[in-house]
């Protein structure tokens, strides 16, 4: 009996250690991860570069109080300014923290200006901001809040494509949209361009806020810094974390000076988020997501996305769709996924589900051609066999 809760049905099998691609059981098995921690391990498992940092700032200083400054912390906040549409950092140390103070940032700016009362925010029905209370209402999905009401007010839905809805939800005291630039736990669905364009300009018109969600899809994955990137806009604010750490917890809301002019002493805080131990592993990652590693994602991602697509057309009734951006990858299935992600796995590759029959294909930013080469096999191979 395990003494860990059970909220997680956890596959029987663990790892003891990782290098780039690869995960090894204790027995010295070998899988290919196409998870990388959900997204997480943007450079792959045991980068060179991360075990310096962590290496050499662990010998330093691990924590301290954000009652000092922090100039690791500093350093990574300038770093991200200088890439993005951002002039203003908050540290956190997840995706549902970045989320939250993303609305939090959203009301308050409103509170700044004299208008309290503008404070709901608008949300994609079934996205996916996180498991805090304000988050999976945020998210919208009755089997995440199912058991953990009261109900949490504030949050407006619209359903993924409803564009016209989005409209008519905007109300005066509408503060914000806060949606995921691309949508990952719901099945790896690409908010057209062109939607995202106009929900911008809407925003303008009303006068509220944008907040992009990029935990999952930003930070390189999609073959830019930002996947909104793709789309030529500017947000207000953008939460981030998976990516950006490398595997190590961090989380971060990203802000234009004008909402963040709100955030004034005593607003918010965090204990643990932006620590030197953590603002080193994110200096770290920064310095190598240069321009050759977004390269490698938009070449692997082409070649990755046209064979599989090239497998979609020999297995036309196992294979739906081939949907995504850069490496954030979708594989829906006409059934359920669980026996495909489970003979994936069999064959020593691993994936993860999302929403709508869709397999999660993950791989690290800096995954090489003949990874890819294997995945493909072995995908193919799976299909004959499920057929
Ligand atoms: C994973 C994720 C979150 C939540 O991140 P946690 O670190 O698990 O709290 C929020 N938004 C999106 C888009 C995500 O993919």
């Amino acid at each position: 009996m395990s003494a860990l809760a059970y909220n997680y049905k956890r596959k029987n099998i663990s790892f003891s250690r990782g290098k780039g691609s690869y995960l090894y059981t204790s027995r010295g098995i070998k899988y290919l991860d196409f998870i990388q921690g959900i997204a997480v391990n943007s450079l792959g498992h045991s980068n060179p570069g991360l075990n310096k940092a962590i290496k050499e700032q662990s010998k330093k200083v691990w924590h301290v109080s954000n009652a000092f400054k922090i100039p690791e912390g500093e350093k990574l906040a300038k770093k991200l300014a200088k890439r993005t549409f951002a002039d203003s950092i908050i540290f956190q140390n997840s995706g549902a923290e970045a989320t939250e103070t993303a609305i939090k940032v959203a009301r308050r700016y409103f509170y700044s200006i004299g208008k309290p009362k503008k404070n709901r925010i608008i949300c994609i029905k079934n996205s996916f901001h996180g498991r805090t209370i304000a988050a999976i209402h945020a998210s919208g999905s009755k089997k995440m809040t199912e058991g953990f009401g009261p109900k949490v007010q504030g949050f407006d839905h619209f359903e993924f494509g409803d564009h016209k809805k989005i409209k008519k939800l905007i109300k005066k005291n509408t503060a914000a949209v806060m949606i995921e630039t691309v949508m990952g736990e719901g099945g790896i669905k690409v908010i057209p361009h062109w939607c995202i364009k106009a929900i911008r300009k809407l925003c303008n018109e009303k006068g509220i806020l944008l907040i992009l969600d990029e935990v999952q899809c930003g930070i390189g994955r999609s073959g830019k810094f930002f996947a909104f990137e793709y789309a030529n806009v500017k947000p207000d604010i953008v939460p981030i974390a998976k990516g950006i750490g490398g595997g190590f917890p961090i989380g971060a809301v990203l802000m234009t000076k004008k909402v963040a002019k709100a955030m004034v002493p005593g607003t918010h805080g965090s204990t643990f988020g932006g620590n030197p131990l953590a603002m080193a592993v994110g200096n770290a990652v920064l310095d190598q997501l240069n321009r050759s590693l977004l390269n490698n994602v938009n070449k692997m991602s082409k070649y990755f996305m046209h064979e599989l697509n090239e497998i979609k057309i020999k297995y036309p009734k196992v294979i739906k769709e081939v949907r995504g951006v850069g490496l954030l990858i979708g594989l829906q299935l006409f059934k359920d996924q669980t026996e495909f992600i489970k003979k994936l796995m069999e064959n020593k590759l691993l994936t993860i589900r999302a929403a709508e029959n869709v397999i999660r294909i993950l791989p690290p930013l800096n995954v090489k051609k003949r990874e890819i080469d294997i995945a493909l096999k072995i995908i193919s191979k799976v299909c004959n066999e499920i057929k």
